[in-house]
């Protein structure tokens, strides 16, 4: 009999999902796995540009999997009130329900087990992916299993001729153009590079407040202050320092000299990221 097994990995347009991908292609060429991105409709466009060159690399098609409904539709449904990290509901709706609809109804409702790769790092404290109650779904994480941590990730898409997604000279993570997950000085990015985008965010920001959300995308300010000439000069200036700061705390490795720049996990401490969004 044969197994009826699958294997799907997620990517994210970021530099970790899309490492693994290129590692599970070369070091396991023997599964026919199926890529896939949940687009919740708010990305940037390098994380397209990123994900069709990724294509070419893997000669794949990657699955884009809808979630039916937009971002501004499940705002409405919570009241206005934007997600926050203390309630998630973004990632729930937008990312984890598609991606569980997908493998049931295409996979284990069919008999299927299905593998999971996720891109958990050597380097990283989580110890597990997503927690599915569907049995047949099982999450592996390759980069832990072979010790394949931050550097190894960096040489993999070195390597690969593909390197960094673009958007990583400004911004850490992939995921929506007004994740709040950013740090401020990535708001500042945003704004120079999507005023559109911003302009949205404001706008939504501004109805979510008006309905009585504690919650501002950035902690402590809105974006109306943020974005207030002086108070950009000072983020900015605060940022160069942490750079200068952090460039200094870097210890050299004998068995990699050339570190390249630092990013901003370096700078503000290894962030809290979603598995789904981020990786
Ligand atoms: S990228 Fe951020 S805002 Fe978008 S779904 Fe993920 S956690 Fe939510």
């Amino acid at each position: 009999m044969v197994d009826k097994v699958k294997h799907v990995l997620g990517l994210s347009g970021g530099k970790d999902s899309s490492a693994l991908a290129i590692y599970m292609s070369q070091a396991h060429p023997e599964l026919d796995i199926e890529y896939f991105f949940t687009d919740t409709g708010e990305e940037l466009d390098e994380v397209y540009e990123y994900l069709a060159m990724l294509e070419g690399f893997l000669g794949k098609k990657i699955r884009y999997l809808d979630p039916g409904r937009d971002f501004k539709f499940y705002l409405a449904q919570y009241n206005q009130f934007l997600p926050s990290a203390q309630t998630r509901w973004c990632t729930k709706d937008l990312k984890i329900k598609p991606f569980e609809k997908w493998v049931k109804s295409e996979f284990t409702e069919q008999g299927y087990t299905v593998y999971s790769y996720v891109a958990i790092r050597a380097d990283e404290d989580f110890r597990q992916g997503l927690n599915s109650k569907n049995g047949n779904l099982i999450t592996k994480l390759p980069f832990k299993d072979d010790g394949i941590d931050k550097a190894g990730v960096f040489e993999i898409l070195e390597n690969s001729g593909l390197g960094l997604p673009s958007y990583y000279d400004w911004r850490s993570r992939s995921g929506c153009t007004f994740c709040f997950f950013q740090q401020k000085i990535e708001w500042v990015g945003l704004k120079e590079r999507y005023p559109e985008a911003f302009e949205r965010a404001k706008q939504m920001e501004k109805t979510s407040l008006d309905h009585g959300s504690p919650f501002s995308w950035s902690e402590g300010e809105t974006l109306l202050e943020l974005e207030k000439p002086e108070r950009i000069a000072q983020i900015r200036a605060d940022h160069e320092k942490r750079v200068e700061r952090a460039k200094a705390k870097r210890k050299v490795d004998p068995l990699r000299p050339e570190q390249g720049a630092v990013d901003l996990d370096e700078i503000y401490g290894q962030q809290k990221v979603c598995l789904a969004c981020h990786k």
